[in-house]
């Protein structure tokens, strides 16, 4: 077939496996969430760009990579590019002040597209607000091993830093921009430009070779936290060591967006390469202001199509979750046997999930057989007038090429034990 129109640059159809494994990753996120409490939240994906400007014109969310335009009436609005700042003004306008809440939806950013990036994907994330204690921290690095290991993603490694209070965060990048200025003209434009834009804390994130060598020898920001900063930050540390929950700190480590403040974090993995599979952290001021208001929050956000990638590699997965299901087919032979298929099919998907039945009503029964065979179906059941006067059904397994009658009442049965 001719294709006519081609995807924009950036977004792309997921085929069905992708579609598959992001059902699963949806279904199980939200289960558990509810067991830890959490609601579900699902905001407008566009929004008025002035909210999503406060984030810190240094970051290149925010300065380059918004879907932004003007809407019909005038008003300058955009495509969301992430949920925290949505979520926020969320709460606002229910005024509510605490509380756990998770969301899964699509976001959008005119990024340079590659594997893993795209223009258009989907975050799930969860953002907790009210609490400030350091073990809600915690708690976050708890729920995520959790739910990473209900969706079968292992090996993956976690980093942290702590960038301290927003004063300890503004010293600090006045001590960069110190550390860099003399050195700029050994840097990437990129470096550069960031520079200029004064986001030095970003320059920290460059993956350019020459940069590295200069950031490596960079202050860092762990030398300068104030003592309750620090006292967190190593409490943090403690608990998670006496939890096993496996860490590296990376005192090189910030966020791209520019209202986090005490602990930021990030999840990698290898087949993502350089790309972060989740990042987060704490954002204690960013309440302050938008609403005037204290509100303590910590969040994380973590990109779904990086997930369906880790996972399309992992043939434990792909074995228990995906190709774990028995694909039957009933095939009437004649059409006064169509109202027994429907009873059957009910009997047999009354049983578990996992098992796929469908009905083929063609007349002709070898192309049927046919057609069940090149679809990789397990299991075909072939009923016509005398199987039914007998009250039973030949079942045919078509990988081993075995065929049985069977009684109807005994079909139940059949079906639990396989
Ligand atoms: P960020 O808000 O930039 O920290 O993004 C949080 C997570 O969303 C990242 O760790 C990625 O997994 C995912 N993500 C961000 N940008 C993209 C993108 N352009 N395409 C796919 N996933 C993304």
């Amino acid at each position: 077939m001719n294709n006519k129109y081609k995807p924009l640059r950036g977004f792309k159809y997921n085929n069905f496996l992708e579609t598959e494994i992001f059902n699963f990753i949806r279904n199980e996120f939200f289960k558990l969430a509810e067991i830890y409490n959490m609601k579900i939240i699902s905001p407008p994906l566009l929004a008025p760009t002035k909210i999503f400007k406060c984030l810190g014109e240094a970051s290149d969310v925010v300065n380059k990579e918004l879907y932004a335009f003007t809407q019909k009436d005038g008003e300058e609005v955009c495509l969301i590019p992430e949920y925290t700042r949505i979520f926020l003004e969320q709460m606002a306008y229910f005024n509510i002040k605490n509380g756990a809440y998770v969301y899964m939806g699509p976001c959008f950013r005119y990024e340079r597209p590659q594997f893993g990036r795209y223009r258009s994907f989907n975050q799930l994330g969860l953002e907790i607000i009210g609490k400030n204690n350091y073990m809600v921290d915690v708690e976050v690095f708890l729920f995520v091993k959790e739910f990473l290991k209900n969706i079968y993603v292992d090996n993956y490694i976690l980093e942290i830093n702590s960038i301290g209070t927003i004063q300890d965060r503004k010293h600090y990048e006045n001590l960069l921009k110190e550390y860099f200025e003399p050195q700029l003209n050994y840097m990437s434009e990129n470096s550069k430009n960031k520079f200029y834009r004064g986001a030095f804390l970003r320059m920290l994130d460059s993956k350019d070779e020459a940069d590295k060598i200069i950031i490596n020898k960079a202050p860092k920001i762990t030398s300068f936290l104030c003592e309750e900063s620090k006292n967190k930050f190593n409490k943090i540390k403690e608990i998670l060591t006496n939890l096993n929950i496996q860490f590296k700190e990376n005192p090189l480590l910030v966020r791209g967006l520019d209202y986090y403040n005490d602990l930021v974090f990030e999840y990698t993995h290898e087949i993502l390469g350089n790309q972060a599979l989740s990042g987060g952290g704490r954002y204690d001021g960013l309440f302050k202001n938008i609403t005037n208001e204290e509100i303590p929050a910590i969040g994380f956000g973590m990109g779904v199509e990086r997930i369906i990638h880790i996972l399309e590699q992992n043939p434990k997965f792909i074995n228990e979750v995906i190709n774990n299901k028995i694909y039957i087919n009933l095939l009437p032979i004649e059409e006064t046997e169509y109202l027994k298929a429907l009873e059957i099919k009910n009997i047999i998907i009354s049983l578990n999930k996992k098992y796929m039945v469908e009905v083929l009503y063609d007349k002709n029964l070898s192309n049927r057989l046919k057609e069940a065979n090149k679809n990789h179906v397990d299991y075909v059941i072939i009923f016509g007038e005398n199987e039914i006067n007998k009250q039973e059904v030949i079942i045919k397994n078509m990988k081993k090429n075995i065929s049985n009658n069977i009684l109807i009442k005994d079909l139940k049965n059949f079906f639990i034990v396989l």
